[in-house]
């Protein structure tokens, strides 16, 4: 026996059933030799049995044998969930071919004719055994192969958990960003961005539902600036928050209400029959309005202006119905504050006309195309020119001649004042000295500036202003600054400021329009005031109103008894000169004496050597 088949037979049990000794014995002895464990049955039931035991690797079943024959033995074991695997090779005397097929049919793998030959039976006992370990090996492998696809299964599905948090968690992350980048931190509401995206959404809505219509009210606090300066803006934040509560209290389902920054808020509301749907909500906000704030540490009062336009199909974008309901709340602001405007194409036309002027003005500066107009202002004991105050124009490339009182406002607003005061006060001092230098004028003549109220915040200004004025060399009396008396009240600390720099650089002070600004006259103490210049208005309706002449009396008292002089401006009959002159008024501004002129016609002016 070679150590090969020892290896290959080691272990393998084989039953060998058949009712004939000999045979037992012939086939124990072969198959002992080639290394297999051998076990041996006489009859059907043994078999069974010794099965039942232990499972054989293979059992060689003999056909014919008293009691049970080794089909009805096959089928049985066939039929056992537990022995049916057992390969099973019939041995028979009988070579009759529908035996063959039977032993086939009742579950048999192979077929063994008697008298045995040795080399055959080895031959397919080897084969069946080989076939059998490569089931079992397959079996093995098929079950180590369901074992690590479980695991691979189980590994997956964990994977997949985790996948699947992972993606909730950045599906949060997400939804939490794009919150912010939609809405307002302060008070949670919609942001611009959202806002604007629901317009959008609506202005569809307008394109293919023909009776659908929206209105956007633009709402803006009234002098929120204020209480934010004077109570801090931790303040400033709870109000807007409240506003933003007291709002919400006001909106339908499908409204929206959205914080666009500042104090401003923007109103959706949805489906509106007509204008007075709107206008009865901006109604109601006003209202809501009229009651105070009840804040942590105060309790405040604030209004609100309302601009309000219709969204329907007229509107293209969402840009646009912002913009008009924006310049309708602007609108509501100039007409007083705390109030609504429903936006009209008129205002459209006024904000377009606006904006060119003012990026017009932008360029008006670089381009020089400013000039100083100068007006006399006469002494009215001596019936002679005293000085002058320089006004000045722009001369528009198109609209020709524009007046201060169309572009100053606009300049103030955006900040181009500085440059324009600073460069007509450049111009008339230098004007002045111009005229001193050709003896036009007696050196004691004097130039009239106007400040506006927006140099007040500026507190270095007027070092920049002083310095021009001395680089030309003008004597401190040659120059004297107009302001009104707003421009005092509404930046009293910083005015105080730049008029004790005044003082200091000895510049006299007139207060302009005197008498149509504030009631109170206690600043007249406070600051360094030297002449007052009693309104137009009042000297208009001199001859018809007694009450005005007496008014006129007063100012012009008020200004002699604080060691002032008093100014009339606008005087434009001899009457009215002869009536001023009679009250005692220092001087006098007017079309009597002439007109605002350029610089040539003033030096022709001043040629005929005027009096009045
Ligand atoms: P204001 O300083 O009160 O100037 C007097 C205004 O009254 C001038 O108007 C002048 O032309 C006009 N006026 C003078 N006499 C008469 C008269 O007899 N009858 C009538 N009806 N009007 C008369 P203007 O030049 O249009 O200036 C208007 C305002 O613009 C000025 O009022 C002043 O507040 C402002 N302004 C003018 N120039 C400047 C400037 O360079 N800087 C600043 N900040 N404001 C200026
Ligand atoms: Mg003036
Ligand atoms: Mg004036």
């Amino acid at each position: 026996m070679n150590k090969k088949s020892l290896l290959n037979a080691d272990n393998k049990d084989i039953l060998i059933v058949d009712d004939t000794p000999d045979n037992l014995r012939f086939l124990a002895t072969i198959l002992s030799e080639q290394g297999y464990s051998v076990r041996k049955a006489l009859d059907g039931h043994m078999a069974i049995t010794a099965c039942e035991n232990l499972l054989p690797d293979l059992i060689l079943l003999d056909i014919l044998m008293p009691e049970i024959d080794g089909y009805a033995v096959c089928q049985l074991l066939k039929s056992n969930e537990h022995t049916r695997k057992i390969p099973v090779i019939f041995l028979s005397a009988i070579d009759d071919i529908l035996d063959k097929v039977k032993a086939f049919e009742v579950g048999g793998v192979d077929y063994i004719t008697k008298p045995f030959q040795a080399a055959e039976v080895l031959i397919r006992v080897k084969n069946q055994i080989s076939l059998r370990t490569a089931e079992q090996k397959i079996l093995n492998l098929n079950i180590e192969l369901e074992k690590r696809v479980q695991e691979r299964t189980l590994q997956l599905e964990l994977a997949n958990q985790e996948l699947k948090r992972e993606l909730c968690e950045r599906q949060q992350l997400q939804s939490q960003l794009l919150y912010r980048a939609l809405h307002d931190p302060l008070t949670n509401l919609s942001n611009r961005t959202l806002f604007m995206e629901r317009l959008d959404d609506a202005l569809k809505l307008t394109q293919i539902t023909s009776d659908y219509q929206f209105a956007v009210l633009f709402l803006d606090g009234d002098r929120f600036k204020i209480i934010n300066d004077s109570l801090g803006h931790l303040v400033g934040d709870e109000l807007l928050i409240e506003i933003g509560n007291r709002l919400q209290t006001l909106m339908g389902d499908r409204d929206i209400l959205a914080r666009l920054g500042g104090d401003e808020f923007a109103i959706f509301v949805d489906k509106v029959k007509d204008i007075s749907d709107a206008q009865n909500f901006a109604d109601q906000i006003l209202q809501e309005f009229s009651y105070p704030f009840k804040l942590s540490r105060a309790e405040v009062f604030i209004s609100a202006s309302i601009g309000i336009v219709l969204g329907n199909i007229n509107y293209n974008n969402p840009q646009e119905l912002l913009r008009d309901a924006d310049t309708a709340m602007y609108h509501a602001k100039s007409q007083g504050k705390s109030r609504y405007c429903v936006f009209t194409h008129d205002m459209y036309q006024q904000a377009i006309k606006l904006l060119q002027l003012e990026n017009d003005l932008k360029r008006a500066i670089e381009r020089q195309e400013f000039i100083v107009y100068y007006q006399p202002i006469v002494s009215l004991s001596t019936g002679k020119i005293s000085g002058f105050e320089a006004l000045v124009r722009w001369q528009h490339p198109t609209l020709g001649m524009v007046f201060p009182g169309e572009f100053i406002p606009v300049a103030e607003e955006t900040g181009l004042i500085a440059a324009i005061d600073t460069w007509v006060l450049q111009t008339a001092c230098r004007q002045l000295r111009n005229w001193q230098e050709q003896k036009v004028i007696d050196e004691d003549v004097s130039i009239s500036v106007n400040l506006s109220v927006r140099l007040f915040s500026q507190p270095n200004l007027l070092a920049i202003i002083a310095q021009a004025w001395r680089e030309i060399q003008l004597k401190p009396q040659n120059l004297k600054l107009e302001i009104t008396e707003s421009a005092i009240m509404e930046n009293s600390q910083a005015a105080a400021v730049i008029l004790q720099q005044l003082r200091e650089c000895k510049i006299e002070l007139s207060i302009d329009d005197f008498g149509t600004g504030y009631s109170s006259l206690s600043y007249l103490h406070r600051f360094p005031v030297n002449i007052l210049k009693i309104d137009q208005c009042f000297i208009n309706s001199l001859n018809q109103n007694p009450r005005n002449t007496g008014l006129i009396a007063t100012i012009i008292n008020l200004a002699h008894t604080s060691e002032m002089k008093a100014i009339a401006e606008g005087i434009e009959t001899p009457e009215k000169l002869a009536q001023l002159r009679d009250l005692g008024c220092d001087f006098g501004q007017g079309y009597l004496f002439s007109k605002p002129l350029a610089a040539k016609s003033i030096e022709d002016l001043l040629a005929s050597n005027p009096q009045w």
